[in-house]
């Protein structure tokens, strides 16, 4: 049984073959022609026992129209699928109100066709607008049809009041049906936008080629910092380190071996500063770091045993095989410097470190 309740919602669930059409609208259109599948089968029955044979041939012919329906949708169809729903909606509603009497609530299933259709992916919205006037217009005529014309062949009993009932709750249900889908296709829609954006965020902050944070994003992450330092007196301290003579790597292993060298230090410097604060991509060869909660002798401590493990790890590309060195500058931040000031005094130790011999660290 539950084997059989699967099958049956994956066979409705089916998506559409047809890029342009939605999967969302097709299992609609199923649903709707299952619901009403169902129903016109028991008014049928029912009205059968009321002899009217006519009226219940006529709903073969809606059921006929309904499968119809059904399967447009899995034969890359479903706009098609959706006016020949529309129409079953409209037409065969207005017939049974005219023939067993407006009070019966049959014309409640034309009321769907206007959520059916704005339903429907399209930018036809001055289109979709009449038809919704046109649906009211139809109805206003065919209450005044019915009262003028018509007069309800089915005893006011208990019998008419199940029939009403059942209108309503299939109105409901569909309704309902309705509205769930919406909610998914919104859901859906919201799920997307989520996801493009947070990719997006990602693009705009994370460097490509090493998956660090850029600059930008690094100078988003120092304002915090500056933030947290005013509001509850967190020091910290910076450094930007630069390769050694990393001109020399590409021009004799070759610009892909470079980019090698600059991934595998920002995977080492990702692991080291994991407790300790933040780094970055700052420039081509060059990195930030922010020493958090830490002063420039701490700070110090840690760059320079960061220092030795560059110096001391080995790069392997391919057939090459050799080692690389990095300079430091270093200072700790204040609010009398800024953070502009505090990069700036990093950089002048930077540069000193590089006429000074390189691979050192300078505070
Ligand atoms: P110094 O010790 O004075 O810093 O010497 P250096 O050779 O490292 O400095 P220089 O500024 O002369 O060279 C930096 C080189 O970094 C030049 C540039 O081609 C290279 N570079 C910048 N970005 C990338 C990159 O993304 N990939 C590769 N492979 N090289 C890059
Ligand atoms: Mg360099
Ligand atoms: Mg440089």
């Amino acid at each position: 049984m539950l084997d059989m309740l699967k099958a049956i919602k994956t066979f409705l669930l089916t998506d559409v073959k047809n890029r342009n059409e939605t999967k969302e609208l097709a299992v609609l259109i199923r649903l709707t022609c299952c619901i009403f599948i169902l129903y016109y089968l028991i008014v049928g029955i029912l009205i059968a026992f009321l002899q009217h044979y006519f009226m219940g041939l006529i709903l073969i012919a809606a059921i006929g129209l309904l499968i119809g329906s059904f399967i447009c949708t899995y034969e890359d169809h479903t706009f098609g699928g959706l006016i020949l729903l529309n129409i079953v909606l409209v037409v065969f509603s207005s017939l049974l109100a005219i023939n067993l009497g407006f009070g019966m609530d049959f014309h409640l299933p034309i009321f769907l066709v206007i959520l059916l259709i704005f339903f429907n992916k399209s930018d036809a919205m001055k289109l979709k607008k009449w038809y919704s006037i046109g649906i009211c217009i139809l109805l206003m005529c065919l209450v005044q049809f019915c009262n003028a014309w018509t007069s309800t062949r089915v005893p006011k009993d208990g019998f008419s009041i199940f029939i009403q009932s059942m209108n309503i709750l299939v109105f409901s249900t569909s309704i309902g049906a309705i509205a769930y889908s919406y909610c998914i296709k919104f859901n859906q829609a919201e799920d997307k936008l989520k996801n493009i954006n947070d990719n997006l965020v990602k693009m705009a902050n994370l460097d490509t080629l090493t998956g660090l944070s850029n600059r930008r994003h690094m100078n988003e992450h120092m304002a915090s910092l500056v933030s947290e330092y005013n509001r509850s007196g967190n020091i910290f301290t910076i450094a930007i380190g630069d390769v050694d003579f990393f001109k020399k790597v590409n021009d004799t292993y070759g610009h892909n071996t470079g980019d090698y060298v600059l991934t595998k230090l920002a995977t080492e410097f990702t692991n080291y500063m994991k407790d300790k604060g933040h780094v970055a991509r700052w420039g081509g060869e060059e990195f930030l770091f922010s020493f958090e909660n830490m002063n420039i002798t701490k700070a110090y401590a840690c760059m320079d045993e960061l220092r030795r493990k560059i110096e001391n790890m080995p790069m392997n590309f391919r057939e090459y095989h050799f080692n690389i060195t990095m300079t430091y500058g270093m200072e700790e931040f204040n609010n009398r410097l800024g953070v502009e000031a505090t990069i700036n005094r990093a950089d002048e130790k930077l540069y000193k470190g590089k006429t000074s011999g390189r691979n050192m660290v300078v505070k």
